[in-house]
């Protein structure tokens, strides 16, 4: 068991997805026999700033507080890298526990990152254009000693997108007074952003899908596939599952779900949602809810919106063979247990959903050098990045007989691990 932190217990990150997290990597940690004090200096980040400001709505005499974080993890393994999350529920907690998650993830597909994360408590539905920049412009300017291309360099995740990232780059830029396009990944490709960036992260999901398959002898070709969540990451890991000629059966979001037994139209619900912000009114299909959506008859689920959506209430009726985790830590370690009693497989997220930081990697890199690749060399190499981290967390799995949640964990940890006691303790 870890030690605990000089002056007691931690408790300024308590929340469940930390709990979650902190519980996985002790777990892990003890099954490793990783090394006491790395283990109580691997718990908690290295850096969490909380800041507060405000933030004048379009109703000129309506200003309200917000609260915004950035955390960052570990930084022995070169920069941090991590998204930035908008949501009414975000706080430090969750955010911490984003982070470490982060650490694993770059540490399994070989990235020279620490993890990091950012978010501001606020529900973006409702904001219009104009205020959703003035938030973002804030709240970078709020972390900007914190942030920098050879620092922390900030991407999207739930309710940013390119063109936030296109903010915070031209707020760091104008601060510092030159363009600095390595500040943040997920950028329109007309400001140094990569193509492909994207459709990354849902495609590298989906990529892992014919080796998962493979193994427990079953075929792609037809699959049915439900996914949880239809933004970013759900939409582009349908289009994938699609053109994998697999079945869309069941798509959702907060509006609810869309079912239908022959395969709904992938394109035709993205350019509803690119019209109307979300599947409410989307015809396509029978309309039903989240909580069926994720016990729907099917081959793959891929929960790709919130954490903690599949728990110990409801994994015992997920009736999929393959669970490929698009969101971070949408499994509980309860929900974990029941789904490996079913037989379940479970791609865990720090592995089937790292291809959004890889070509993150990618387009940190081409800036850096000014130097741009075509499609074809990005989509190659993350496709090559994504199967030689999954058939290592596989030899993982099987040399130590244990899921693929603890081998990735354990590829992740021991390297995290071995470059910390390399970097030694300062001073
Ligand atoms: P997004 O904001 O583009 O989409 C989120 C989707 O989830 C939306 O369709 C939203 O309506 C839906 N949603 C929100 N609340 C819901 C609820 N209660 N029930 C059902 N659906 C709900 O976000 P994203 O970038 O696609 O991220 C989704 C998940 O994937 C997050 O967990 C994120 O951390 C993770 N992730 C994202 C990336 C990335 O590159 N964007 C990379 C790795 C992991």
């Amino acid at each position: 068991m870890a030690k605990s932190v000089v002056g007691g217990n931690v408790h300024e990150f308590d929340s469940e997805l930390y709990g979650e997290t902190i519980a996985q990597f002790d777990r892990v940690g003890e099954l490793i026999g990783l090394d006491d004090n790395l283990a109580a200096r691997l718990r908690v980040p290295q850096r969490a700033m909380v800041v507060s400001f405000p933030f004048r709505r379009d109703d000129y005499s309506d200003v309200d507080t917000v609260f915004g974080y950035r955390v960052q993890h570990v930084l022995s393994m070169g920069p941090t890298k991590g998204g930035v999350r908008y949501a009414a529920d975000v706080n430090l907690g969750e955010v911490a526990a984003l982070a470490m998650l982060m650490t694993w993830k770059c540490a399994i597909v070989g990235l020279p990152f620490g993890g990091a994360k950012g978010g501001v408590r606020i529900d973006p539905t409702g904001l219009s254009k104009p205020e959703k920049q003035r938030i973002t412009r804030r709240y970078i300017s709020e972390i900007m000693p914190f942030i920098g291309p050879n620092k922390d360099i900030p991407a999207p995740d739930m309710g940013t997108d390119e063109q936030t990232m296109a903010w915070m780059m031209d707020t760091y830029s104008q601060n510092v007074g030159y363009s600095v396009p390595a500040i943040v990944t997920g950028k329109p490709p007309a400001l140094g952003g990569s193509i492909a960036r994207r459709e990354a992260t849902g495609r590298g999901v989906m990529s892992l899908l014919p080796t998962a398959a493979a193994r427990i002898g079953m075929p792609v070709e037809g699959a049915r596939v439900v996914v949880h969540g239809f933004g970013n990451v759900g939409q582009y890991a349908a289009l994938a599952a699609r053109q994998m000629g697999c079945l869309v059966v069941g798509i959702s979001d907060i509006s609810g779900g869309v079912y239908r037994s022959t395969g709904l139209d992938v394109e035709a619900a993205m350019a509803w949602v690119a019209e109307h912000r979300s599947l409410e009114g989307y015809e396509g299909g029978d309309r039903i809810s989240n909580e069926e959506l994720l016990e729907l008859d099917c081959e793959v689920l891929v929960p790709a919106a919130l954490s903690g959506v599949i728990t110990g209430a409801n994994a015992g009726r997920v009736n999929a063979k393959i669970v490929l985790e698009g969101a971070n830590g949408p499994t509980t370690s309860e929900a974990d247990a029941i789904l490996a009693d079913q037989g379940v497989m479970v791609v865990p997220d720090v592995l089937a959903n790292a291809g959004g930081v890889t070509a993150s990697y990618f387009e940190w890199v081409q800036d850096l050098q000014n130097y741009f690749w075509s499609e074809n060399e990005i989509v190659a190499r993350l496709r090559e990045i994504m199967n030689k981290a999954f058939s290592e967390v596989l030899d993982v799995a099987d040399r130590d007989g244990v899921d693929l949640r603890t081998a990735a964990l354990i590829k992740g940890i021991r390297r995290v691990a071995s470059a910390k006691l390399a970097r030694g303790v300062f001073p």
